[in-house]
């Protein structure tokens, strides 16, 4: 509380020499999370901003045909009259609501979504986050700058992309991380290696076969997991509501918990960590495995070399066999590590608690450096599972909310 003062004394003294513009909040990323978060501030009439293009990560590098795994109820964004819906955007736009959500539409609806934020939407990015005497100095890309009171990540997992060692070595244009597969068509005619067992890797896959490339997936694991194998526990009437929250983040039971942020902060950090890799593991859609009929699939295996040779690359799997592609696609993960935000000086993230590189996080997912807070997946080691989905964004912007509005009068 005491920290939290200080912060907000001396942004009233800003310095007008260096800052064209001061606000009390400042939401980095324009994503599914800043844009909720966004719509309620502005409903609160706080003085806000939120930076970054509407649904960048989405439109940009999310591969063109896929659709969403989450179910249509847990895939809105949150504003604090619950108006501004999937079902909402599909009446207002004169669409016809589909299952499973296209990536098109849900890009769309992001993009509608982000008109409430009028001028409270700053779509330059954000360079640079100083904190000083004087609170948080935000440089934008531009060269602009502002001074904030309190400053929201919600930048997503971009620079957080695993890229397993014995890759390391490839040129870059061998190699792509699902997480920018946006153009699917260019390997027409190509042969893909996808590694990995998880929903990116076969859906990237599926699409990949679509598009007339030759494809084998290669994953460590034993067998693919498939989501909905057991659909009849989904289809029992109030029972199933009892067994599986509405949005749909893991199994049986851990579902129900994973829905209850403020309890699943409660569960010491091991238990957590285990509820939380038990509700992500990898798995694919249930509307994937007739998509994947003619794609090999070979489980059980890793590569333990990958190397160019001429203008092909050669991978080495453990079983001694090899396999010649044109390209290899990651499938690999994310691994959170708020170090590697760019837009953030290591004096500053050395200052925050952490918990092997997520942020350790309190009330209204502040941090340990008063002013400053995390959502979206950072948030999950604290919160659990359900922050790295769009589901989390009503109980990440209503959580923030009551913390903000307390210092905000
Ligand atoms: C292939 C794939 C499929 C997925 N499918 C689903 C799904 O079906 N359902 C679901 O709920 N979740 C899904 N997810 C998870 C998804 O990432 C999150 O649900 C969602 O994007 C979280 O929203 P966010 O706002 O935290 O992050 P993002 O959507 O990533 O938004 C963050 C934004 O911040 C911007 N940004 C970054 N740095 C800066 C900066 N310096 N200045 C300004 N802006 C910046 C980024 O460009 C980005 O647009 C999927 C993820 C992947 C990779």
């Amino acid at each position: 509380m005491g920290n939290e003062n200080r912060v907000g004394i001396a942004i009233a003294r800003s310095n007008p020499l260096r800052s064209s513009v001061e606000c009390h909040v400042a939401v980095i990323g324009a994503g599914p999370y800043g844009l909720s978060l966004g719509a309620h501030l502005k409903a609160k009439g706080i003085n806000a901003r939120v930076f970054g293009e509407p649904m960048e990560f989405w439109a940009k590098k999310m591969p063109e045909g896929m659709l969403l795994r989450s179910p249509r109820v847990a895939s809105n964004l949150s504003d604090p009259d619950g108006a501004f819906t999937l079902d909402a955007y599909e009446a207002a736009s004169k669409i016809a609501p589909s299952v499973p959500v296209p990536l098109e539409t849900f890009v769309e609806y992001g993009r509608w979504f982000r008109h409430q934020l009028e001028s409270d939407l700053d779509p330059r990015n954000v360079m640079r986050v100083n904190l000083d005497s004087l609170g948080f100095r935000i440089t934008l890309t531009d060269g602009d700058e502002l001074c904030a009171q309190r400053v929201v990540i919600a930048t997503g997992i971009g620079p957080f992309k695993k890229k397993p060692a014995v890759f390391q070595s490839l040129p870059a244009e061998y190699l792509t991380h699902c997480y920018e597969m946006r153009a699917i068509r260019k390997f027409a005619g190509k042969r893909v290696a996808v590694i990995g067992a998880g929903q990116s890797a076969l859906e990237s896959a599926a699409l990949l076969h679509e598009a007339s490339a030759e494809v084998e997936v290669v994953a460590r694991r034993g067998r693919i997991n498939w989501i909905g194998q057991h659909s009849w526990l989904h289809h029992l009437g109030p029972i199933s509501n009892v067994l599986y929250a509405s949005h749909d983040v893991g199994p049986v039971g851990i579902s129900r918990l994973v829905a209850y942020p403020k309890l699943t902060a409660l569960i010491p950090l091991k238990l957590r960590d285990r509820i939380r890799s038990r509700a992500v593991r990898p798995a694919g859609a249930r509307w994937l495995p007739e998509r994947l009929t003619n794609v090999r699939i070979t489980t059980g295996r890793g590569v333990v070399d990958a190397r160019t040779v001429r203008d092909e690359i050669a991978l080495k799997l453990d079983d001694g066999s090899e396999r010649r592609v044109d390209h290899v696609l990651l499938g690999t993960g994310y691994k959170v590590d708020i170090s590697k935000y760019d837009f953030l000086p290591s004096e500053l993230t050395a200052n925050v608690r952490q918990l092997d590189g997520y942020p350790k996080l309190g009330r209204g997912f502040s941090c340990s450096v008063p002013g400053l807070h995390f959502i979206g997946a950072t948030a999950a080691r604290t919160f659990g599972p359900l922050l790295y989905f769009v589901a989390g964004t009503e109980f990440a912007s209503r959580e923030l909310m009551s913390y903000v509005s307390k210092y905000a009068a």
